[in-house]
């Protein structure tokens, strides 16, 4: 973003402080005073541990902005080029959304409990090839992330594409609110969250809360396999713009659109569609449900108008954000699927999936840890990933951490305990099962990030 501090003070819905200099350009916003930037504007956040606020003095006598928000209630500021604001996340949410309004740009939003970062990337390469795209970085999809994605883009960028999270109710509002999209997308509904929202259906009314955001006449792509999403978009109080229009996608043949026929070898997945005819789609990723996130994406290309040719195109440079179901081939001749970076019971079933339909001479090996913030039910959700492990032919299952007995106990009722081994030390674990592997072997690796499961992943690397 570049505008002059008399534009931005009104963007952000702020006053300039008598000393600022209303005609400077600024070119540039950030929160975190570690990475300043000389033309930038700094927006300092209250945090728990944190208060920005702080930095700004050190940061402006060093020429490290030219420009900054400051909270009245903060007192007098510093010396500089400040626009005085009420609150300055709200501000920060009010120059975006300002932004966005003024440039015109089209916008997707893209929500659910798993698949938000894959369908983005897949969105980001199948749109690349014919508009000039922006997309959230990395994770950056929540209430911060998500205005300074915005605030990054380029004045002349065609398309933007958005991750929306959230942990609990209101919070995908709020980001819709601010980035207004013309389509919308919502993955799946899962049980991450659950011990937040309660139910799947408060998931699914949190996740519908993006239709509310949309232009009217936008568009909704939604996973038609989950019952609750058109449950809850019939529901009164559910907020939708006028001319909403929607367009399903999933395995099964009653959405709009479905895969006719999918094949998959050791690198992705070929895969034909009911919209798209006979002309395959060869996707890199593994697992059917990244078919499903392609399904997603595929639409949103439609959408825009983009040709099979260039989604095949797109489809090969696609490049996704690490640690998702990715394959690590090592130098002993074990292949490890690592999809340590995050775990719910939906994304556990996905990953176990995946490693079925993976052809190998060698054994299948699973080591699954706990998935967290579950809520009441989650050993009941963990035995239910270790029975579903157990029936898809899992030959070792070795589980980590408290919650991950559990899935023990799971895989248990129908696999051989000898089959089972589970543990609470990470050490151990690394040790006994570089014992027990051999080349030819496959070893998925998953769990909620907070086990950093990737340290096993590193030790497999590495070898004995
Ligand atoms: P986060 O909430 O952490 O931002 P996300 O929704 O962005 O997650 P991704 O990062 O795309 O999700 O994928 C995380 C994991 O979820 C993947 O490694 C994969 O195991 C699983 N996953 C991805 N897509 C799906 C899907 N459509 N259904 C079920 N599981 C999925
Ligand atoms: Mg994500």
């Amino acid at each position: 973003m570049k505008r002059t501090i008399g534009q931005i003070a009104s963007m952000s819905g702020g006053t300039l402080h008598i000393e600022a200099d209303a005609e400077r350009m600024v070119e540039g916003v950030f929160t975190d005073s570690r990475k300043p930037q000389s033309q930038g504007l700094f927006v300092p956040l209250t945090g728990e541990r944190f208060d920005g606020h702080d930095y700004v003095q050190q940061i402006v006598s060093g020429e490290g902005a030219a420009a900054f928000l400051w909270q009245k209630d903060h007192g007098a500021p510093p010396e500089g080029n400040a626009i005085e604001v009420e609150d300055t996340l709200v501000a920060l949410q009010c120059l975006a959304a300002a932004y966005l309004q003024e440039t015109g740009v089209s916008v997707v939003g893209i929500t659910g409990s798993n698949g938000k970062t894959t369908t983005k990337d897949i969105v980001n390469a199948l749109l690349g090839t014919t508009f000039k795209v922006h997309k959230t970085e990395g994770n950056y999809n929540n209430h911060i992330g998500l205005p300074l994605t915005v605030l990054s883009m380029p004045q002349d960028a065609d398309i933007l594409i958005l991750e929306m999270g959230m942990s609990g109710r209101g919070e995908i509002r709020l980001l819709t609110d601010i980035a207004q999209p013309d389509v919308a997308v919502i993955t799946n509904i899962g049980e991450s969250h659950l011990l937040q929202l309660g139910s799947r259906a408060e998931i699914a009314r949190a996740k519908l809360e993006i239709v509310s955001g949309l232009k009217p006449g936008g568009l909704l792509i939604y996973n038609g396999d989950e019952p609750l999403l058109p449950q809850v978009l019939a529901e009164p109080e559910t907020v939708k713009p006028d001319g909403l229009k929607l367009f399903t996608f999933g395995m099964s043949a009653d959405n709009d659109d479905y895969p006719t026929g999918i094949t998959t070898d050791g690198e992705g997945s070929l895969f034909t569609t009911a919209q798209s005819g006979k002309d395959a789609f060869r996707l890199p990723l593994l697992g059917q449900h990244n078919v499903v996130n392609g399904l997603a994406a595929l639409a949103v290309a439609r959408h825009f108008g983009v040709d099979a040719d260039h989604v095949r195109q797109g489809l090969s440079a696609l490049k996704l954000t690490g640690m998702r179901i990715e394959v690590v081939s090592c130098t002993n001749g074990l292949t490890v699927l690592n999809d340590a970076y995050n775990a719910s019971p939906a994304s556990m079933k996905a990953a176990i999936q995946t490693l079925y339909g993976y052809e190998t001479k060698g054994r299948k090996i699973a080591v699954l840890g706990d998935m967290l913030e579950l809520g009441p039910e989650e050993k009941q959700f963990h035995e239910e990933v270790g029975l579903f492990a157990a029936k898809h032919d899992v030959d070792v299952l070795f589980t980590y951490g408290v919650l991950g007995t559990s899935i023990a106990h799971g895989a248990q009722a129908s696999m051989p305990s000898d089959d089972v081994h589970a543990y609470e030390d990470k050490q151990k674990l690394i040790q006994d099962l570089q014992a027990y592997l051999r080349a030819d072997d496959i070893v998925l690796v998953k769990a909620s990030r907070g086990m950093r499961l990737e340290e096993i992943v590193d030790a497999l690397k590495k070898g004995p």
